[in-house]
């Protein structure tokens, strides 16, 4: 295990493209093979809270952005607020129909500038939010009838798996085309050579595993929680495929180690010029928005997770008896669109089969403890990891909110996020 090479002398601008909802077993190898590959760890499994980790370093736990009307303080706002540098957030292709800082990751963050790569002026670190692996698979919003993800996956569930996994591969390609434009843009304006760029995702794609789950948010899974974490520079080995991982909280430090400024001590990442992480956590609390009635905050859903490169550890908080109760209330009275594709999937089915997969993704959503594949940390070692993680944290009471219009509510909705 080592770290990255030195190159802070080469750098004097940051390029962070996430791929939306990529996976890591499905990024090209042409991606794998342009420069330093991680396995990384998304510190949550959506937006809303995987992009303030990214800004901040912070595990959701600390920076606090758990649903969409939580705003992440300003002392919080890290990759966004680099003292010297010129920073850009963009959703070109993911906020459409919204002005360049009107998406609701600009919202929950202060509103930062969402300057164009080829208008941004050196220093800079430019994040972009591009479509990548997002539904509806391998169609633009428009293209896809002005509807969302939940038609989308209705649509999908009445078809072979195998169409399904074929439109999100078609996806990421486009995802990748559109990051081969911003290569360009970087090569046309001479700056190949002072950039590094960081390939990578906010969270993983479920394509209907564990019964006929799909889109993401839960359950905490490889296919959710592993994105690529790409370091790709002229001085940086390609090709070269790590067997450590990299987490979501250290690319704040990587990126300011990267242009030689200093790190403040109190994150929750580490500069991977100077440090090889062996694992790292991922959390998931509630829905999208702030629960506002007593009764859906007993049904919270709520799932810590510790994860090493050959796998994890998954904690489930709700308690079996009453996970199950709210999952199949969802699946069978409320026939909630989170589970339109697995119903249409098996509805012209038997009786016995369609309650066997009912309650193979109920159980993946439920169950207090599962493994996934080999993790060398065992179970006890990864509680005792998040208790004392969990006990460093100072509550911050009065947080605050953020204002969601219906403009945001309607994209949200279409983006695949409904309580
Ligand atoms: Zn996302």
């Amino acid at each position: 295990m080592s770290v990255l090479p030195d190159i802070s002398k080469d750098v004097t601008n940051v390029l962070i493209f996430v791929s939306d909802a990529l996976r890591w077993d499905f990024v090209p190898s042409s991606i794998k093979n342009m420069g330093i590959t991680y396995k990384m760890i998304s510190s949550s499994l959506y937006t809303a809270s995987s992009f303030p980790s990214i800004f901040s370093g912070l595990y959701p736990p600390k920076h606090g952005v758990f649903t969409w009307e939580d705003a992440l303080l300003k002392k919080d706002h890290g990759l966004l607020n680099i003292p010297g540098v010129n920073t850009s957030l963009r959703c070109e292709n993911t906020w459409v129909d919204m002005g360049p800082e009107d998406s609701q990751i600009h919202r929950l963050c202060g509103k930062p500038a969402g300057t164009p790569l080829d208008a941004i002026e050196e220093p800079f670190v430019y994040i972009e939010d591009d479509k990548g692996g997002h539904c509806p698979y391998g169609f633009t919003f428009e293209e896809y009838g002005g509807g969302g993800c939940f038609e989308f996956f209705k649509e999908y569930g009445g078809k072979e798996r195998k169409e399904l996994i074929e439109c999100y591969r078609r996806g990421v390609r486009e995802s990748v085309k559109n990051f081969d434009h911003r290569l360009n843009t970087l090569k046309e304006r001479g700056l190949s050579e002072d950039t590094l760029v960081i390939f990578t995702s906010d969270h993983g794609e479920l394509l209907g595993e564990y019964g006929g789950l799909v889109n993401h948010g839960r359950p905490p899974c490889p296919e959710l929680v592993y994105v690529p974490g790409v370091f790709i520079h002229p001085k940086l080995d390609p090709k070269e495929v790590r067997d450590n991982i990299a987490r979501h909280v250290d690319l704040y430090p990587t990126v300011l180690d990267a242009l030689g400024k200093s790190i403040p001590t109190d994150l929750d990442g580490v500069s991977l010029f100077d440090h090889a992480p062996k694992d790292g956590f991922s959390f998931q609390r509630g829905g999208h928005k702030k629960e506002k009635s007593r009764l859906k905050s007993i049904f919270r859903y709520t799932a810590n997770s510790v994860w090493d490169h050959h796998g994890g550890h998954v904690f489930h908080g709700l308690g079996t008896i009453r996970a199950k109760a709210f999952f199949y209330a969802k699946i069978l009275l409320q026939k909630h669109p989170e589970f339109w594709y697995m119903r249409e999937s098996v509805k012209d089915k038997d009786l016995i089969t369609r309650y066997k997969t009912y309650q193979k993704a109920v159980s993946r959503l439920s169950k207090k403890h599962i493994i996934y594949d080999g993790p060398d940390l065992n179970k006890e070692k990864c509680l005792s990891n998040l208790k004392d993680y969990v006990k460093s944290i100072e509550v911050e009471k009065n947080r605050e909110t953020v204002e969601m219009d219906e403009d945001v509510e309607k994209r949200l909705k279409s983006l695949g996020y409904m309580d």
